[in-house]
């Protein structure tokens, strides 16, 4: 099973600011960039490791979501671990569909600072504030885990409950989302939405949120993340245009590193 980039440049369903689109090519520029190695802490040449399906392209189309299902269905068939690039979080219920529409019941690791459970943000059911409630009232996956949530609100605390979701909120401390990933089965999805880190190590994102968690806590949970069930993941958010000499796209790129050292 060879992990595989794909690039989803789409930020139509951002509700404040554009520019994760932008992402993609910044988080591959971080990837191939000779300040670093490609190497990662499992002392595996990550880079080498990966393929790269490119950027899906949905410059012409008014609705990217079935082609984002459609060419991520096409990965899973050709065997690939899919690692989706954003993007705004919105991208994540197509994908999380074309696992469901493979027959694969996924448990879901969200790290992020809001819980994305919005029925509708801004009257869009299809926001980036709203993939969570899409994939659970469709009964797309099996368990929803949510890690380093910070902005709780009556609407969405409904929505938790309603859905079953698991809220690890970031006032639990890291000791309990640690462990909470410890105990995750598989297959699992991971959802890194960049926000979920304090915005001191990630500057470059449309919704900063004080409070969050550091470049070495992400780290961690993802290297406590079981071995051998991480079916796919996807990195959103970042935000090119508001980066700070590219500090936000090289911590992409070292979560993608990361993560391919939790495959095998
Ligand atoms: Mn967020
Ligand atoms: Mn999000």
């Amino acid at each position: 099973m060879t992990p595989t980039l794909l690039g989803i440049p789409y930020d139509g369903a951002s509700s404040f600011q554009r520019g994760a689109a932008l992402a993609p090519p910044a988080i591959r520029s971080a990837l191939q960039s000779p300040s670093t190695n490609p190497w990662n802490e499992e002392v595996e040449d990550a880079v080498a490791k990966l393929e790269d399906a490119d950027d899906l392209a949905l410059a012409h189309l008014a609705d990217p979501r079935d082609a984002i299902t459609d060419a991520v269905r096409e990965l899973l068939g050709r065997g690939a671990i899919p690692i989706l690039l954003g993007g705004d979080h919105s991208i994540t219920w197509p994908i999380i569909r074309a696992f469901h529409r493979t027959g694969r019941r996924l448990t879901i690791l969200h790290l992020d600072a809001h819980p994305d459970l919005y029925d509708a943000l801004d009257g869009d059911r299809y926001s980036h504030a709203t993939p969570f409630a899409r994939v659970m009232e469709e009964n797309l996956a099996n368990r929803l885990v949510q890690l380093g949530i910070r902005t709780m609100n009556d609407h969405q605390r409904q929505q938790a409950e309603r859905f079953g979701v698991e809220v690890v909120p970031m006032r639990a401390g890291f000791e309990a989302m640690l462990a909470a990933t410890r105990q995750l089965g598989g297959p699992l999805y991971l959802s890194v939405d960049l926000d979920v880190l304090d915005p001191a190590f990630a500057p470059g994102i449309s919704h900063p949120e004080p409070g969050g968690l550091s470049t070495r806590e992400v780290i961690s949970i993802i290297q406590a993340i079981p071995s051998g069930i991480l079916a796919g993941a996807d990195i959103v958010e970042l935000n090119p245009v508001n980066d700070l000499r590219d500090l936000t796209a090289r911590v992409a790129a070292k979560l993608v590193k990361e993560i391919v050292g939790r495959l095998d």
